[in-house]
């Protein structure tokens, strides 16, 4: 027997509804905010996340799936999605098409990481990117879509977490001050953190370690730090969420460490599903576009985790809608009439009619037994008297109603009786 990997799970046919619930949720979500799907490969040159995601990263530096390819090319499986995205904008000249740009993507992403409740090594992602603006307007766009996501689902007690992690000019400042107000507990912190220390100090007060916790509880806050015009842009944002009714609570400890990611960061957390709560991550990287080669462009997204989501729904009793079930069975007494159920399914699918009959070779009884079990809205059922007549009696499961329905009416019958 071979088993899967370590950290992947499969969907299985009776759970797939599942899936499909919050992969509608997202592409409904992106038809109301009028953003087009992007796909890219699930795999680039290394290079890409090197700079896109950026080296000093935990995902750089400890997850990636990477491999030489047959050409010895250095190979990546996608860790996030917004890499692939940014690429493909600059490589297909997006910057000089209509701006904004506003895309979406639903795709698997891999991290090589310590597998658990809700932290897989494939995982599944929803994200949005708004290519162009700078405007704190594109910022709450981007977090009210999620919130509209979120909602569609029913997901109840998510928390909206926000900050600002300033630009380049400020940060550095700050970067100085916390590494000033670090610097007496160097010894304390985990290994990450003193190489974090040195290479990029924001990245610290995102560390889950508790001894960590502990020291950056009282670190000096970057939303203090920030110029007069991330200063500006941060109250805009906050006051479009006001406006909205976005209910938000500001968190100086939400980073995202990279140089190119500026200003907004925010989080959709959730205390239901245990030490993995967030359940959405975004934020601006005005910096990204440029770092990969192409001119300033501004960018705000966010990616939600559709794993994490489903355990949340789960953990918190939201009903999943089901699944649409047959709308009718045809079941065959004998060989003559099987082939008439068969035929009788066939015609059914032509007019988009969900329908089943027996590949088993089951009894009648235990093909309404089945056609039950599958829940079948109607069941007909054909033997040599039905042939000889040309009609059948089409029951109605749900309460035993049963009506005679010429073969050509049955199509008819089904679809005037819809629910
Ligand atoms: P965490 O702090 O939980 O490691 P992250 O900051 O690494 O999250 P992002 O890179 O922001 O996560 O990814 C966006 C979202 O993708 C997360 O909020 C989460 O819902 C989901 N996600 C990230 N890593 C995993 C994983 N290994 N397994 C399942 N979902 C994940
Ligand atoms: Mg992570």
């Amino acid at each position: 027997m071979i088993n899967i990997p370590k950290g992947t799970k499969d969907v299985l046919p009776q759970d797939a509804y599942k899936w499909h619930f919050i992969e509608d949720a997202a592409r409904q979500t992106a038809a109301e905010f009028n953003l087009k799907e992007i796909r890219t490969p699930v795999f680039e040159h290394t290079e890409l996340f090197l700079r896109g995601v950026g080296d000093t990263t935990d995902i750089v530096n400890k997850e990636m799936y990477t491999f030489k390819d047959k050409g010895d090319r250095s190979i990546t499986l996608k860790p996030e999605g917004t890499a692939g995205v940014a690429r493909s904008f600059l490589e297909n000249g997006m910057s000089s098409g209509v701006l904004p740009a506003k895309m979406y993507y639903i795709i698997p992403a891999f991290r090589y990481e310590r597998p658990q409740a809700g932290r897989l090594r494939e995982f599944h992602q929803f994200g949005i990117e708004v290519y162009g603006s700078d405007k704190p307007d594109a910022d709450a766009e981007v977090i009210f879509a999620a919130s509209s996501f979120l909602n569609k689902l029913g997901v109840k007690n998510v928390k909206l977490n926000i900050n600002s992690i300033g630009c380049k000019k400020c940060r550095a400042d700050y970067n100085a001050a916390l590494k000033g107000y670090l610097a007496p507990h160097i010894g304390e912190m985990c290994a990450t953190c003193r190489e974090r220390y040195e290479k990029n100090p924001l990245r610290i007060l995102d560390c889950k370690e508790e001894e960590c916790k502990k020291i950056t509880a009282g670190a000096p806050r970057m939303t203090d730090y920030l110029c007069s015009d991330c200063a500006q842009h941060f109250n805009e944002v906050q006051s479009n969420l006001a406006a909205g009714g976005l209910e938000y609570e500001v968190d100086p400890n939400i980073v995202r460490g990279l140089d190119y990611y500026t200003r907004t960061v925010f989080e959709f957390v959730s205390q239901e599903i245990g030490a993995q709560g967030t359940v959405c991550g975004g934020g601006r990287y005005d910096g990204l576009i440029e770092e990969l080669g192409g001119s300033h462009t501004p960018a705000v997204g966010f990616a939600a985790g559709i794993e994490r989501l489903i355990l949340l729904m789960e953990n918190t009793g939201v009903p999943f809608p089901e699944e649409s079930k047959p709308e009718v069975y045809f079941a065959g007494m004998d060989e003559e009439s099987r082939k008439k159920a068969f035929a009788l399914a066939m015609a059914a699918r032509a007019q988009g009619i969900a329908a089943e009959t027996d590949h088993m070779g089951r009894s009648v009884k235990a093909q309404f037994k089945y056609a039950d079990k599958i829940g079948a809205k109607y069941v007909a059922a054909i033997g040599g008297n039905e042939l000889a007549e040309g009609a059948v009696n089409v029951k109605r499961m749900a309460d035993g109603f049963v009506q005679n329905v010429r073969f050509e009416d049955i199509n008819g019958y089904i679809v005037q009786n819809r629910s």
